[in-house]
Order: structure tokens, then sequence, then C-alpha cells
């Protein structure tokens, strides 16, 4: 498989769109390679610079994906444009759709308990056919391996993980050699907006590229990770200028 790449700060993105990108996760359900994906946003960007552990945790991935429009001006600023930005939300809107469709089995790892009920509920309801074949909730002993054993067991075809950052990449990245065929991907927030706790940008500030300032507003608490994103834009200007030398 030789796709297109472009590095931003040592992380390489496949350049692809959401559709591609798409389609050539279900070639990998339906031939049953095994499939690490990382959504990367500046804040993991950021923190893999930062970890160098976290650097080969999500370097350990088959796809990193420019989940954001900051990884996406960063690539046209290093005059390495990237299609577009191909989000972790969207992905997994797809990959359920597809589910639907081909009866996929899902496994969903992560969020709160009740959280997780919610988001389950959902996907049985609005993607009928899609066979949830397990679930469990994120706030279990790290030691504790049967999550894994049990994922190894039931073989599903998608594993949704929703740890939160760094926790679902490295999730992945441990128990990924104990697993024979199935796309792991690490989803983030995304049971909570299934689940109806966190409600996404209304369409018209998607298009805006205003969904990261919508998220502020609803969550004033993100301002914090917000402060990583000048530190980001800085750190690819200071990549242009060693690029040019
Ligand atoms: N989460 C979890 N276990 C943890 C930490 C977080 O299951 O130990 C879940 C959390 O409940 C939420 C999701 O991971 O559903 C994303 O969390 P957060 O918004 O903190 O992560 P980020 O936005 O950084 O990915």
């Amino acid at each position: 498989m030789n796709h297109k790449q472009v590095t931003i700060l040592g992380v390489p993105f496949i350049h692809t769109n959401q559709n591609d990108f798409v389609q050539l996760l279900k070639q990998r359900i339906e031939s049953e390679q095994k499939t690490f994906v990382v959504t990367a946003n500046p804040e993991i960007v950021m923190k893999a610079n930062e970890d160098s552990n976290y650097m080969d945790t999500i370097k350990q991935a088959n796809y990193i994906v420019a989940d954001g429009i900051g990884v996406v001006k960063a690539a046209k600023i290093l005059n390495q444009p990237l299609p577009e930005r191909v989000t972790g939300y969207d992905t997994v809107m797809d990959l359920l759709n597809l589910a639907n469709e081909h009866r996929y089995r899902i496994y969903l790892l992560g969020a709160k308990q009740e959280v997780l009920e919610k988001a389950v509920n959902k996907i049985n309801t609005k993607y009928p056919n899609a066979n949830i074949v397990g679930s469990h909730n994120g706030y279990f002993d790290w030691n504790h391996n049967q999550i894994a054993e049990e994922v190894a067991s039931l073989q599903p075809d998608i594993v949704l993980v929703a740890l939160g950052l760094p926790r679902q990449e490295q999730w992945i990245a441990q128990h990924i050699a104990n697993f024979n065929k199935g796309i792991f991907i690490g989803v983030g927030g995304v049971f909570d907006a299934l689940a109806g706790e966190v409600k996404r940008a209304p369409e018209i500030w998607q298009k805006l590229n205003l969904e990261w300032f919508y998220r502020l507003v609803k969550q004033p608490s993100r301002w914090k990770r917000m402060l990583v994103l000048p530190h980001f834009v800085m750190k690819i200007y200071g990549q242009k200028v060693k690029g040019r030398k």
C-alpha cells in the first residue's frame, strides 16, 4: 500500500479525503486486515511532540488522518496541502452506515457506563443491522486484560475506543498484537455525541470551519486545551523555515 503522506511536526498524515478513506477501511474490513487508525488534531500532534512515547504509539498506526481544520491549514502552510479533514466523528458515522449495510460486528470500549448505554441504544435504533457484539465502559483497571481477551474472542470488524487521548491510542497499541482482524480507532468524545451529551456544531458552523469555536462556547472548560493552538502555529512556521534551508 503506497499512500501519499504529509508529515506535520513529525506526524505522518495520510493524504486522503473522507470518502476515499472510508472506502479504504471498508476494503480492509472485507479483506480482514487488522488496522489501527489515529484521528489526529493539533492537540494530538503537540502531545506527540512533547512525549516521545506517545509519538511512538501513534506511529504504530496504519493510518493517521487529519482530524481538524488546524491540521489541514498547517499542511497548506507547509505547501503540502491535504484534501480535507477526515474527522473521527464522520468516520464513525460512515463506519456505522457500512455496518448497517453489511451487518458488521462492532465492539464499543469507553465512556461512562450510562453514556455507553445510551450510545449503544442509539446505534441499535439508528443502525438496526449493525451488530454490536460487546461493549465495556472506559473506567477499568488498566492491568485488567479481560477486555482485550473479550475483544480477541469476539472478533469484531470494528472496535471503537473512546478513552480520550492518550489512553485510547495506548490501549490499541498495547493490545493490537492479540487481535486477528478489525478496524481499531480512537474516537474521543464520539460516544458522548451519540448519547446526546455533547451536541455537534450546526452544519453551517462546520462549513465555516468554526466548529472549534462552537465547542469553546458550549464547553468553556475547553479553553485551556486551545492554548496549544498558537504554539502549534508557531511550530508549523518553524518547520516551514527549516524546510526551506
Ligand atoms: N474516558 C474514558 N476513560 C477515561 C478517560 C476518558 O472512558 O479514563 C472517556 C470519557 O468519558 C469520554 C471520552 O473518553 O467519553 C473522551 O474524553 P475527553 O473528552 O476527556 O477526551 P478527548 O476529548 O481528549 O479525546
